[in-house]
Order: structure tokens, then sequence, then C-alpha cells
């Protein structure tokens, strides 16, 4: 059999995979000398095996278990089931991948009506003993025997009513008593047997429910939203109970070693003096920031502050911890990678390198290249005047604005219908986290920076606003009321999460402005990546833009976007309408001077760095008015007789439309078959391009056009352009008596271009990926139909793994690029290769480009930074790392 159970001193941080992240860190933790709890952790096999086996515990499982917990009750001296003087334990899920509060903990297991006795005696505090009994049959009877939460919170407020009492904690031993009799009596009402009282079966079911744990309904939301797998299994940590809550010399806390939504070096967190565990984490009472442990346990508090240095040091990341003070003792419970904003895991991969404890090798990896999206929106503008109406804890930064929504399900739905929506409530628990996703923001009218809400939406880069107590949410009425304003379902309101305002209405927004730190960082991203980062711009501002986060050129130019503008349209048109190329000529003539101008502008923009320029790519019908539109006005005309004169002209255009309509245009008469049939429609443009290039050079900028043919299938097309391509500019040149620099090439945007790369390659300077096209020719998908009806299918029944407009569908349309990189190098070997499809800024796919060896990745300006650390990172991690750092 394997070996299944663990001590904690028997394991090691990179024993993950098989521990849990939390379970790798407990024995990590107890191997440095830090005082952990003993304990033991049950391994991810074991979980797999039990659902293997049809959810059944392995054989032998519990043996073993039991035999650990031999040594454990040695080395705490007390004896698990004892009369008098029980060892207590927890019971802990713990998966490789934190999943914070999606699993759940049993905490006092152990007790029954002997032990609580020598609990109460040991102690010499029976209400102590009894409030740890009746928390315990709680947890077990939620988790374990599945009776709702809300059965027991009832009966609790009940005994609270009937001794005319507030708070829990003002229940008398007495009142805590009688409420474990009625909390048994009802676990057996609807069990039809009692509580279980026999310690050993009570561990035994409790591990079986953290296996069962692991499909529960909020784990699986989870794992799909943050892309783990389903098949790893959760570890079980039972760990040796230490008590946060015996008197005011106890307590417990979570800290993060550094600001998690700034990065800032200074420790962060809160604790409550005499609470048990999950109470801080619950968010259910307000706590107390960290710094004031120093006042009030001055000795525990240096401790903590050695401890979590040694942690950072250790682990070289910011750590969040979990510790518990029992009787001025501290303990260590937990410590994992902490999770952060955007801003502070920039600030601190950039601090981590400045203080000498990390190599910018090491930084890179530390910031996931999506999360820097968010350092590049928009936040609420500085100098707006803002009609704040609370203020709360800053949990997450980022502003967002939306109809209030109070409960999880509403949030979904109304996002479904299209709404924009805060999700706003007395706390969150793990059962919104669908609301939390469909939501902008989340609003909590308690709760710390550590509550569920502030932790979860942290996660997902979603802004969030706790623990603001001036709000009163009242669920029944859909509203709640800040003073004497009451705020119902549906209405405006914003929050800005990294000041923790509340604001009445929607908001003005601003961009964003880039830190040294953030700017220094993607420095070192730039000094190991080794493919280059372009953008995807059509414009000279998106061309500035682009430079500004850091483009080294323009890897596609859509030109028909050039095509739209109310100057250029009737020409476009006349151009399309013409009869016979003289016609046709003489509407390009029109549109040369201002394609012209704009290839001037982006050039410009651009002095120095290429820019890759695609000659004309849609459909013409995409430039004339839609058919159904103009056979309802032409019938109007008739029936009216208003504007008779233009009629004919109107039906003739209605002929022209009927003649272009096409049964499929994204197969249709687009891309270059267009300059197969108007040659003269990409000469302008060709045209338009060198001229620009003659006049810049002239004015002393060195430009480096690439004039890009879509949609090729076959060498003989690039043939028929690259004559007229080289024919103009040498017209141009020898007319404006200068020089410069061009080349041309393809896009590879169908699977026929892939596999004749090698020929394509001998009159093609460059390849560039249209992966847009090339997804939808090899999945035979067109985007547009697939999105918007079948693909989700495809994806929920695990049929596709991801969505390949989105992922690069290594396995496939991957294939064809590796097979055109390689023809295409095996025909020219110094071919430049890029990509210029969506793929193109996102992470795996850049990595994946990285691997066949493409030399740039275009993307839209926004993405270029993501772009840049995702090269950095496939580099890194790929080993291919040019110069040693
Ligand atoms: C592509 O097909 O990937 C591409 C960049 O072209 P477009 O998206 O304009 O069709
Ligand atoms: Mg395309």
């Amino acid at each position: 059999m394997a070996k299944y159970v663990y001590l904690f001193n028997e394991g090691k941080a990179d024993m993950r995979a098989l521990l849990g992240g939390k379970g790798a860190n407990l024995a990590e933790m107890s191997n440095i000398g830090l005082p952990v709890p003993p304990g033991m952790t049950i391994t991810t096999e074991a979980c797999t095996a039990y659902y293997e086996q049809g959810k059944k515990l392995p054989n032998g499982l519990m043996d073993d278990v039991f035999v650990n917990l031999k040594v454990v009750e040695k080395k705490v001296g007390k004896l698990f089931g004892d009369p008098a003087d029980p060892l207590l334990v927890s019971v802990r899920s713990g998966a490789m991948f934190s999943m914070p509060g999606m699993m759940d903990t049993i905490l006092n297991l152990g007790l029954n009506e002997q032990t609580v006795k020598g609990l109460a005696d040991k102690t010499d505090n029976p209400r102590f003993a009894y409030d740890a009994f009746r928390r315990f049959i709680q947890m077990f009877s939620d988790v374990v025997l599945e009776i709702p939460k809300s059965d027991f919170e009832r009966l609790l407020e009940e005994q609270k009513h009937a001794y005319k009492v507030t708070y829990d904690q003002e229940l008398p031993a007495e009142a805590l008593r009688g409420l474990i009799d009625k909390y048994k009596d009802h676990v057996k009402s609807k069990l039809g047997k009692p509580f279980p009282e026999e310690p050993r079966e009570q561990l035994s079911m409790a591990v079986e429910a953290v296996f069962r744990s692991w499909n529960n309904d909020r784990a699986i939301i989870y794992r799909n939203l943050n892309k783990i797998s389903h098949d790893l299994g959760t570890a079980v940590n039972i760990q040796s109970m230490v008590f946060g809550n015996m008197g005011n010399d106890c307590g417990t806390g979570v800290a993060f070693t550094r600001n998690p939504s700034t990065g800032e070096k200074v420790l962060y967190g809160e604790y409550l003096t005499n609470a048990q565990g999950e109470d801080v984490v619950a968010g259910i009472r307000t706590p107390q920031p960290i710094a004031k442990l120093k006042d009030e346990m001055p000795e525990v508090f240096k401790q903590f502050v050695a401890t979590a240095e040694l942690l950072e040091k250790h682990y070289k990341n910011m750590q969040d911890i979990e510790f518990t003070i029992e009787r001025g003792k501290l303990y260590m419970l937990q410590t994992r990678n902490g999770k952060r904003t955007a801003a502070a895991g920039v600030k601190i991969a950039y601090d981590l390198v400045n203080e000498g404890l990390v190599t910018k090798r090491d930084a890179i990896l530390l910031v996931e290249p999506a999360q820097l999206d968010k350092l590049l929106h928009r936040q609420i503008d500085p100098s707006a005047k803002l009609d704040v109406i609370a203020k709360g804890l800053p949990a997450s930064p980022g502003a967002a604005s939306g109809k209030v929504v109070f409960d999880a399900d509403d949030a979904e739905q109304w996002a479904k219908n299209g709404q924009k929506v805060l999700l706003v409530s007395t706390e969150t628990t793990p059962d919104d986290i669908h609301g939390m996703v469909a939501a902008q923001g989340i609003l909590t009218s308690r709760g710390g920076m550590t509550s569920h809400a502030a932790v979860v939406a942290r996660g997902m880069g979603k802004p969030c606003v706790c623990g603001c107590e001036a709000i009163k949410v009242d669920f029944d009425r859909k509203e709640f009321m800040v003073g004497s304003k009451v705020i119902k379902e549906g209405d405006l309101v914003s929050i800005d999460g990294a000041t923790g305002n509340v604001i009445l209405g929607t908001v003005p927004m601003v961009e964003p402005t880039m830190s040294k730190e953030f700017l220094t960082f993607l420095g070192w991203a730039d000094e190991l990546k080794r493919l280059g980062v372009r953008a995807n711009a059509d414009t000279p501002e998106d061309a500035v833009k682009a430079r500004e986060f850091g483009a080294q050129g323009i890897g596609l130019t859509r030109t028909e976007h050039m095509f739209m503008g109310q100057d250029r349209l009737p020409h476009v048109q006349a151009m399309i309408l013409a009869d016979g190329e003289a016609e046709r000529r003489k509407a390009l003539s029109f549109l040369l001077p201002m394609q012209e101008g704009d290839f001037y502008g982006i050039l410009k923009a651009m002095e120095g760095f290429p820019v890759c320029i695609r000659l004309l790519d849609p459909p013409l019908h995409e430039f004339l008015p839609d058919m159904t539109e103009l056979m309802v006005e032409i019938a109007e005309m008739k029936i009216t007789g208003k504007d008779a004169a233009e009629l004919p002209a109107k039906e003739a255009l209605l002929k022209k439309v009927r003649t272009l309509h096409e049964f499929n245009p994204m197969l249709g008469h687009r891309g270059c078959r267009l300059g197969i049939t108007f040659p003269e429609v990409y000469e302008m443009q060709m045209r338009a391009i060198f001229n620009a290039a003659a006049r810049l050079t002239k004015e002393g900028y060195k430009v480096l056009p690439e004039v890009e043919i879509p949609l090729t299938i076959d060498v003989n097309e690039m043939k028929f352009f690259k004559e007229r391509i080289d024919a103009i500019a040498a017209e141009v040149m020898a007319a404006a008596q200068v020089k410069f620099h061009y080349t041309s090439g393809t896009m590879i945007e169908l699977p026929r271009a892939a596999l004749l790369a090698d020929e394509l390659a001998e009159v093609s300077e460059f390849f560039s990926f249209g992966t847009n096209d090339l997804t939808q020719t090899t999945l035979g998908f067109s985007r547009d139909d697939a999105e918007g009806k079948f693909l989700s299918d495809y994806l929920d029944k695990k049929i596709l793994k991801e969505n390949p407009f989105i992922v690069i569908d290594r396995k496939g349309v991957g294939k064809l690029m590796r097979m055109a990189v390689e023809g295409g190098r095996k025909t020219k070997p110094d071919l430049l290769v890029g990509i210029c499809g969506e793929h193109g800024g996102e992470p795996n796919s850049v990595e994946f480009c990285h691997i066949i060896g493409l030399d740039f990745v275009s993307c839209s300006p926004y993405r270029v930074p993501i772009a840049r650390l995702a090269a950095a990172q496939a580099a890194v991690s790929t080993g291919e790392v040019l110069g040693t750092r």
C-alpha cells in the first residue's frame, strides 16, 4: 500500500502535490523549528483512491492515522479520547493549489460528554469547554452530517434570547451546556440516531467528509474558474488543537508579511483576542489591526515579527500566515505564498530583488502576466466630485460601478441579462462565489481585510470594500440604509477598493500611470525574453500608446478601418460600384492621398521600428449598406413617392449589393482574392505606403514598412503581388530620389498556406500567423457562430479544454504552425516569423510561440506589457535565457 499518512516532520515544502499546499508548508515550518502544533497529513493520493474505490476510505488508512496519532499524543503529552485530559484535533482540507474557504474545517474534534468534562476540569474553565463542544457539534453536523448550519444558528439565537443577551460570548456556561443538549436533540431528530460520541469514529467520519468536500459545488466552481484540475484531490491535515479562546491572553489571527493591496513592506493583518480559528476569516466580528498586538502582547508580537521575517526569507516570497496565541504562547498554523493584487505583485517582486532575496529571473516568475491587465486599466478620476456616502476597508483595489443586488443568485441572473451589478451583503461565504464572479465589485458591511469577501475578491482582481459598518443591509426589503439614505436594489452605486469609499451613482475614471517599479520590472522582462513584442495598431494614436507600453514595432495594421471614415466611405463605395477599371481607378485616386496620410502618421509614430501593413482584407460588401435595409428604403420610396429622383441610384446600389452578397463571407471574396480580382485596389495601397515612406525618409526619419498580403494559399498569389510591390517601390524611390528599406510577406491564415509554407517562403521575407482565421479554418468553426451557439457545450462537456479563440489550440492549429515555421525556414533560414491573431497577447499562447521559435508576437497595445512578461516567463521556465544574470 502507498504511504498515505505523513507526520509533519516527514514532509517538505516541495511535496505540495502529495501533501497539499497547507500540509507541505506545515511540514516545512515544523522542520525549520517553528512552533507548529504537532500533526499529520493524509495525502492527496488517498483522496484519489477514495474516489477510485467508489467513495470508500482506502483499506488500512484509518489504522495508519491512529498509529501516527500515537506519535502526536506523545509529543503533546495528551491522549485522544482521554476523559481526564483529552487531545483534541482540527481536521482541515488542503489541496495542492490554495482554494480559500472552498472546503471545510472541523475544530475541537475528540470532544464528547466525558472528554468535555476533562477539558473543563483541566482548564478550570467550564464555559470554554462547553463553548468548544457546541462549536464542534455545529461544525461537525454541518460538514459531516450535512445538517444545515442555519438550524444551529437558530437554536443559538433562541438561547441568547432566553438568556436575554446580545452576543455569543455573554452566554454563561450553563446556557452553553443547555445548548449542547438542544443541538444533540436536533441531530438525533434529523438523523434518527445520536451524535457520534466515539472520537475515533468522529475522526474517520471527518476525514471522509473532507474527501467529499473536494467535490462540493463551490469547490468545483472555484476550480473551473481558476483552471485547477478536478483530478488532483485534496489532502487532509489532522493537527493537535491550540486554543485562542481560553481568555484574554489568547487570540487568533491572520497576517501578510507585506501589504497585499499595495505591496508595501509592513506587516499587515488582523487578530481577535479570545477567539477561535475561523472567527477572523469568517468575518463575523471585526478584528483589530495586527499593530495593536504590540501593545496588548508585546512579547508575542516580537516573536511574531521575527517569525514572519524568517518565513519570508525561507520561502523568498510574501507569506500569508495564520497563527494562534494560547495563554501567551505563539503557534503557527499555516503559511503560504500570499495572494496579492497586481500592483502589490509588481512592487513585491521589485523589492525582493532590491533586498537581495531573489534574482531577476525568480522575480519575473512571481507575477501572473494576466494580472498586469489591472494595472493598465482605469481608476476613479481623482479630481471628480464624488458623492461619498460611506467608507469601509479598502480590501481590493480598482473601481467598480453597478446596480446594487443583495443576493449571489440575483447577481448572476442580472449579469446574465447584461446588467453590471454590485453585490452588497453583510458578509460573503463560499456559497456566494458565483455571484462574486458575476459582480463588478463587492461591498460588505462586516468583516475585515482578511474576510472571505476580501480574500476572494483580491484573488479575482475585483474591487472590494469590506467592513463598511455604516451601511445597514435589509435583505427582506432588498435595500440598505446609510444614515437616513435608502439605497434600493437596482440603484447605481460605485466603490473604490483602493480607498474604501462607497459612492452614490457612477463615477468618472482615468487612465492608469505606470509606476517606477512597474517600468523597471518590465525592463527585466525585456532583458530575459527572446521573443519580440509588437502591437496591433491602426492609428498613430494607437502606435504612440503601443510605444509607451514598450512595443517594438507594429505587427498588424488593418487598413480596412481606414476605409470607414465619413470622408472616405463615399469614395470607397464609388470604387466598389465602379463600372470597369477606369472608373475604379478614378475613385481610388481620391483615396490614395488619404491612405498615404494614414501611413505617414503611423510610420512616423513608430520611427525606427518595423510596421507591418496588411492590404485590404474584408469582403467589399462590408462597405455597402445592408441589403435588407436598402430593400425597405426602396419600397418606402416607391410607396410614398418621396425622393423619387434618387430611386434609380438606389436601385443600382441594391443590384450591386445583391451581386456582392455572399453565402459564406468568411470563406468568400476577401483577403488577397480581392487583390487578384481588382489589382488596382492593392496597387493604390502599395503606392500609399511607399509614398509615405519616401516622404518620411526625405524628412530624415528611418522607416521600416512591411507590406503584408492576407489570406494567401499559394505561392503564385505571392508572386503576382511581389512583382507589383517591387515595381511600385522602385518607381516611387526613383521619382522621389530616395532609398528606404521595405520587405514583403504573407499572413498564414489558412491550412493550405501552412502546408505549403516552404513554397510561400520563396517569395516572402516574413510570415505572420493570423491565428484568428487559422483557428476558424482549421477547426471549421466560424467564431461568432461557435461562441454564440455551441462552443460552451464543447467546453462544458470537456471535448475541448479551452476556447481555441482565446488560447491557441496547440494540438491542431499549433501543429500547423510548427509545420509552417519548419517549412518556411527550410526554404529561407532567416525568415522572420510572428503572430498577430488575438492569441499574441495571451500568456499560454505566447509561451507556445516561444517554444516553436517565432520571432515576435503582436497584440493590442494594452496587452503589450502582458506579452512582454509572458515572453520572459517562457524564456525563464523553458530554461532558455539569453545571457546569465
Ligand atoms: C487573423 O486572422 O488572425 C488576423 C489577425 O486577421 P483578422 O483578425 O483581421 O481576420
Ligand atoms: Mg484574418
